[in-house]
């Protein structure tokens, strides 16, 4: 598995060299796709690769605010896409509509995964073997209502389409008001799973069980894994497991300048509020589903 995190990092790292020259405003159009362009280029792939890649759209929405999900999903032989024996790993991106980056990423990786892209010093053979145990599905942009605002001029906006906060949406301390919280950037909502958006990830979640789940994120260079919501990592070797791994790809692929520890524990190394949120930096948020990530 560390093969494949280590494909991710080389993957962001890449594209991150790339858009070294970014800056808040206006949106630079020559390295950042609209959303509309960027989801219909990820379609286009997929339509070219049948033999790997599939495509769905997951729509629902209540109270006259509706909201869709595209998710793509990755197997190199198709037919093998529901062999419950492969590992399952669950990417998503773009859950706050200014992190512009996370939603490139996503694109250079299906690009990568369809063979039109490749990485520099890889070993093909040896990733195609990793990549025939597993299934993976992307999840592009999950926050679109909330990305077209930005494209639409409020560059800082990272909630959803009415005001909510995704990343505070979900059941794990609904609610809560840490010492820090920003009743506007943080709006949790009216109830966990209040949003539509909530909702479809929670069931795509449910429904596809994956191993792991990678919650990328721009903003700030930091590894988490679970707890978010609390200032502790759990016991057990799982946890040792997660946390020697994030470390080997800290020391291999990020000069060591990568925050390590429980999303909690480390909220208040880095003041969000002073970052440039819209920057290339890379957090991987890797967590539990039933844990509330913080970011
Ligand atoms: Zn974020």
């Amino acid at each position: 598995m560390a093969s494949l995190l280590s494909f991710l990092i080389f993957a962001s790292l890449s594209l991150a060299h790339a858009k070294s020259n970014s800056t808040l405003t206006p949106i630079n159009r020559d390295l950042y796709h609209s959303s509309a362009d960027l989801l219909e280029e990820i379609k286009a792939l997929v339509h070219r690769h049948p033999d790997k890649l599939t495509v769905e759209t997951i729509k629902t929405g209540n109270k006259g605010y509706k909201a869709e999900i595209t998710v793509v999903t990755y197997c190199r032989s198709r037919k093998e896409t529901d062999d419950r024996s492969k590992f399952r790993i669950l990417l998503s991106f773009g859950q706050h509509g200014r992190e512009l980056i996370t939603t490139e990423l996503a694109f250079r990786i299906l690009s990568i995964l369809s063979e039109e892209q490749f990485l520099p010093d890889v070993d093909a053979a040896s990733l195609n073997n990793t990549l025939d145990k597993l299934v993976i599905k992307v999840v592009p942009m999950e926050n679109v209502n909330g990305r077209k605002l930005v494209e639409g001029g409020d560059l800082c906006e990272r909630r959803n389409g009415r005001g909510v906060d995704l990343n505070r949406n979900w059941s794990v301390d609904w609610g809560k008001k840490e010492k820090d919280y920003d009743p506007y950037e943080e709006n949790p909502g009216t109830g966990p799973f209040s949003e539509p958006e909530t909702q479809i990830m929670r069931k795509l979640a449910l429904t596809f069980d994956p191993h792991i789940w990678v919650n990328v994120h721009s903003g700030m260079e930091a590894l988490f894994m679970p707890y978010d919501h609390r200032n502790t990592t759990p016991d057990g070797a799982p946890s040792e497991q997660m946390r020697s791994l994030l470390s080997k790809l800290n020391n291999v692929h990020f000069h060591k300048h990568c925050i390590i520890g429980s999303g909690g524990g480390s909220v208040g190394f880095v003041s969000l509020q002073t970052k440039n949120l819209c920057s290339f930096n890379i957090s991987y948020f890797p967590f539990f589903l039933e844990r509330q990530p913080l970011f």
